[in-house]
């Protein structure tokens, strides 16, 4: 059974146990409602480790102020529920807001030009956001190791990036995104879609493939990208986000190259999904 602690000095003293048995520790961070995508994380993690720490946080400084952080879910027991099951996970990291962020608390961390693109663009602070909680994370745990999903390529990308800049000494998993049987990512936010938005939902997936395989054979970019714009707004995607093909860098790109990935963001009604591919 996983064990639930929620003070930075509880899992600081749990961390000092498993490296007094010699563990190698890794950590993977969640917001919680947790669903199989996140389970992957873990299954991946505990390749690479003794002991697996899960932290949820539904981490107030990524969330703008338009944002979804008060509707965000939140299902604690739900969530130990599932991990519990899971053998690998020693303990749950769910700390309060308070926890992480003290009265009087007052540094950022700053990502740079990785996070203007893409969703940096449309959520700015977002990635600043994430960036100082993970930073928090790995000081307080120190993990060997963690996983995150290519589910949110961007910021896996800032995640590597920035502990490679800050020299801190963890190494990152990269774990593909797991999908429901028709294609949808698996997504905390899924559970925002009505019946029918959740009925159209997939069509966010089948686009990109379609796109990564007119690209793969050899049509203009330029002319896919507009074609499968147009596929979006009538299956009901509206707004569009964007829908761009990038470099590794998530440098925008007019043509295929090694590495080239394709990355959508849409609204469904309210619910912003995003979603990206290799092509
Ligand atoms: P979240 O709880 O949404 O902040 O996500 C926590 C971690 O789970 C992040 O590293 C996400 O990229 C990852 N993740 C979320 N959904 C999926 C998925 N469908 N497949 C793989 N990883 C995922």
């Amino acid at each position: 059974m996983a064990r639930l602690i929620h003070t930075i000095q509880q899992i600081r003293q749990q961390v000092d146990d498993l490296r007094a048995q010699g563990k190698r520790v890794a950590l993977v961070p969640t917001m919680g409602a947790l669903h199989d995508g996140h389970l992957a994380l873990v299954e991946a993690a505990s390749k690479q480790a003794d002991a697996v720490l899960v932290s949820i946080f539904v981490n107030p400084l990524q969330f703008g102020p338009n944002e979804d952080l008060q509707r965000y879910p939140r299902q604690l027991q739900q969530d130990k529920h599932m991990l519990d099951a899971l053998a690998q996970v020693t303990a749950i990291f769910a700390p309060s807001a308070d926890e992480m962020y003290p009265k009087g608390f007052d540094t950022n961390i700053v990502a740079g030009e990785l996070a203007k693109r893409l969703c940096g663009a449309a959520r700015p602070g977002h990635f600043d956001g994430v960036c100082t909680v993970v930073t928090k994370l790995v000081h307080i745990i120190q993990p060997d190791c963690m996983a995150f999903g290519e589910k949110d390529f961007q910021q896996l990308r800032i995640i590597e990036q920035c502990m490679a800049d800050l020299n801190l000494p963890v190494d990152i998993l990269r774990v593909p995104t797991l999908r429901e049987r028709d294609g949808l990512a698996m997504s905390s936010r899924n559970q925002y879609l009505s019946v029918d938005e959740r009925a159209t939902a997939p069509q966010l997936y089948a686009t990109l493939q379609s796109a990564a395989e007119a690209i793969a054979r050899g049509q203009k970019v330029q002319d896919v990208l507009a074609h499968s714009l147009r596929t979006l707004n009538e299956k009901g995607f509206d707004p569009v986000d964007y829908l761009a093909l990038c470099d590794e860098k998530l440098y925008e790109i007019a043509a295929y190259q090694p590495n080239a990935r394709l990355f959508v963001a849409a609204y469904l009604g309210s619910t912003r999904l995003i979603d990206n591919i290799a092509v």
